[in-house]
């Protein structure tokens, strides 16, 4: 099996969507990879060099040794031209080049500084400590922008990925520079004073991009603000100056989600033209009528980024089964029993006392089910945990993957133990993992 770009990341978005959990050892969040997906796609993943949980631990000193080597083999003009063509036609990851060049080729040698509470640099910001998911960098550099906050490790990942690619370096086309313009052309536009998130709806409102996510816009913005383009006197962009990351980190006021320069940039401020210059300088970077807006080529859906959001989620092995036949219809209520499918060939069952504010509080029955059990197979006996007898506050039962409604109207199951004292809260997809502690066996 092999798997194209588009598919890579529908499959990893499917992936990365199920819930993650701390791992101590590696310092970091491991995925959950569902059971849907076979073993197959999971190598054709690995294949591709994208499976999830492939950790690395940067290093400070390898890291930014890395960052300069890697960024030598572009000029800063091929650099702003990958730029380009990745507001349209290329793929998303070229957009990093830029970013991954003005700081390279700016940041300065310097000792590792860590916050006193953390392991993160002051100076390039990065942290030591933590592992990172390879994969899911090079998934959020093709779907979303460019590592944010100008993460140098973000960086060192997606210049390998560029250095490694069969893909000639991009060549704006035509649209892709009239892209370029256009994006100018809606922030020297803009009313005055208006701030980030403004400028960002302004943009997804003219469909600049071929996306419909507006944090695609805002990553857009923030990398233009890096760079220097949307910077001001006070926070210079990486043309200008290296700026540290504790500089970049303050912000105006604690609601402000992102660094400076863009954090302290509003359309008063405007386009730096003197950095546009610099890095554009080979370009036309004139205003265009925006009414005049030519035909996207390639069309939208024929970009990476266009088919992946167009295109509907990946096939994977297992299909929920079929509902049951006494499932009825209708929101959770007191007496339904829910099959929850805990591993692959076992499920067990939750019977529904009570139904307060949405929330179910549940309790497990006897029995495990090699399939989704139907209404005769129920076991009406509570089914406690070795010392005393569980319940939970559930929320979710019908919107869960999974948890299945499989009888209404049941009588309360039996049990000789008194009710639990304390009924946690708990989202329903929880009652797959938490099933171990009244099943010890599972
Ligand atoms: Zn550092």
């Amino acid at each position: 099996m092999t798997l194209d770009v588009v598919q890579q990341l529908k499959l990893l978005q499917h992936i990365y969507s199920e819930s993650t959990i701390w791992d101590e050892e590696l310092r970091a969040s491991r995925q959950t990879v569902p059971e849907d997906v076979s073993t197959e796609q999971l190598q054709a993943l690995e294949v591709a060099g994208h499976e999830p949980n492939h950790f690395v631990r940067p290093q400070h000193e390898e890291t930014i040794r890395e960052l300069r080597t890697l960024a030598e083999r572009w000029t800063l003009q091929e650099a702003a031209q990958a730029f380009v063509a990745s507001l349209w036609s290329a793929p998303m990851i070229w957009r990093s080049l830029l970013t991954g060049k003005l700081i390279a080729t700016s940041i300065p040698d310097h000792e590792y500084s860590p916050y006193p509470s953390s392991h993160k640099c002051q100076i390039c910001g990065l942290d030591v400590n933590d592992g990172v998911d390879t994969s899911l960098q090079w998934y959020w550099r093709m779907t979303n922008g460019t590592p944010l906050d100008g993460d140098i490790f973000g960086h060192v990942i997606a210049l390998r990925e560029m250095a490694a690619s069969s893909q000639e370096l991009p060549v704006p086309s035509e649209y892709d520079r009239w892209t370029l313009r256009a994006v100018l052309t809606v922030l020297r536009n803009l009313p005055p004073k208006t701030r980030y998130s403004k400028a960002a709806d302004a943009l997804k409102k003219e469909q600049l991009l071929p996306t419909k996510k507006v944090y695609v816009y805002r990553d857009l913005l923030e990398t233009l603000a890096l760079v220097g383009i949307l910077d001001t006197p006070e926070q210079p962009g990486m043309i200008t100056a290296f700026t540290s990351y504790a500089e970049r980190d303050k912000r105006p006021n604690t609601r402000v989600e992102v660094q400076a320069p863009l954090a302290w940039w509003d359309s008063s401020v405007g386009i730096n033209e003197h950095n546009l210059n610099l890095i554009f300088g080979e370009l036309n970077c004139s205003d265009v009528s925006l009414e005049d807006k030519p035909e996207p080529n390639p069309m939208a859906s024929e970009t990476v980024m266009g088919a992946f959001e167009s295109r509907r989620g990946v096939r994977t092995k297992a299909k929920v089964p079929k509902k049951s036949p006494d499932a009825g219809t209708g929101e959770v209520q007191p007496g339904d029993v829910y099959a929850v499918k805990v591993l692959s060939g076992s499920w067990v069952t939750v019977y529904c006392h009570e139904v307060r504010d949405k929330r179910a509080i549940v309790e497990y029955l006897d029995g495990v089910f090699p399939d989704m059990p139907v209404k005769e197979d129920l076991i009406l006996t509570v089914r406690p945990r070795p010392d005393e007898r569980w319940q939970c506050s559930a929320i979710g039962m019908d919107s869960t993957s999974w948890v299945r409604r499989v009888a209404r109207d049941m009588p309360a199951p039996a049990t000789s133990q008194p009710k639990p004292e304390s009924v946690p809260f708990h989202a329903a997809k929880d009652l797959r993992h938490m099933a171990s502690w009244c099943f010890p066996n599972l």
